[in-house]
């Protein structure tokens, strides 16, 4: 083992540092990303490079992001001999994806993966909305109730905002579940992977009311979503009110009153936000 191997024996539980030891899963995450020899792919959290190991072989240009300096010795010591390796020492989530694209002058294929610190999973998925228009797809491990979450579908109790948030960007495929065994140290949860491809076509009129209707749709979850609605305040009980009420909003779109969010289609959200934009 080199000298600059020995300067993190220990993974940081505050970084959500478990790595991924076992080489069969290494294998199943990139035979699903498919990386390829034109194509840009960025990782986030490198960690001990075991994904970056198989990636900088096959992908056009690798950008492995990782914020534990302790780490970053290590990465450049097993990668700076790949000339298609770049390493970013930053927080995945100051990162403005799209400026660090259009200085790489790649091509429109660049694909993101990461087994992903599971204590900021949710942030960094929101964070991926944002710059979703400069990824054909995203390959992501996270821990299996998120997936579980993200993929579930109307009418399942595991739906709530970050569901609908991800299917109104996304298309979601539930890939393989993956053992805590897989990870030194291993986590307590299981895993899962899974792919988000986003969707071409984008239906929703202002993005911010979206989130706003959505989040209060599922403000509690037992409730319906008229009751959900009527708690609305500010600018957005005013725009309910202006266009009649909660009642009348929800008559207009077609949605039963009776329901709780969890069983609203994507649709229905696109329509219920739309319903009230001033841009419809
Ligand atoms: N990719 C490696 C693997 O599969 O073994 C490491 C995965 S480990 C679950 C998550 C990695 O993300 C750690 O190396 C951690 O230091 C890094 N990390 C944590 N927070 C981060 C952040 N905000 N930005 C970038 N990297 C981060």
């Amino acid at each position: 083992m080199s000298r600059s191997k020995n300067k993190q024996r220990y993974a940081k539980k505050s970084l959500g540092q478990n790595f991924l030891v076992d080489k069969n899963y290494v294998d199943k995450i990139i035979s699903a990303l498919d990386p390829k020899s034109n194509q840009t792919v960025v990782e986030i959290g490198a960690g001990r490079g075991a994904i970056t190991r198989e990636l900088v072989k096959s992908a056009g240009k690798v950008l492995a992001i990782e914020i534990d300096r302790d780490l970053i010795p290590i990465l450049l010591d097993d990668f700076s001999g790949y000339e298609n390796f770049q390493l970013i020492e930053k927080d995945a989530l100051e990162i403005d994806f799209k400026n660090l694209l259009a200085l790489q002058n790649t091509p429109i294929y660049t694909k993101l993966v990461a087994n992903l610190p599971y204590y900021i999973s949710t942030a960094i998925l929101q964070h991926l909305i944002r710059y979703r228009g400069s990824f054909s797809e995203f390959v992501l491990m996270l821990q299996r109730e998120v997936v579980e979450r993200i993929t579930a579908e109307a009418g399942n109790k595991e739906r709530g905002f970050l569901t609908v948030l991800i299917k109104a960007y996304f298309e979601t495929e539930k890939l393989f579940d993956v053992t805590p065994k897989a990870f030194r140290p291993a986590p307590k949860v299981w895993s899962s992977v899974v792919r988000l491809k986003p969707k071409a076509a984008q239906e929703i009129l202002e993005p911010e009311l979206f989130r706003e209707i959505v989040s209060l749709g599922f403000g509690q979850k037992r409730k319906t979503i008229l009751n959900n609605l009527k708690n609305a305040k500010d600018q957005l009980g005013d725009l309910i009110e202006r266009k009649g009420g909660v009642n009348v909003v929800l008559d207009s779109v077609e949605i039963d009153k009776g329901l709780r969010a969890e069983a609203l289609e994507v649709d229905d959200w696109f329509a219920l936000s739309n319903s009230l934009s001033q841009k419809s």
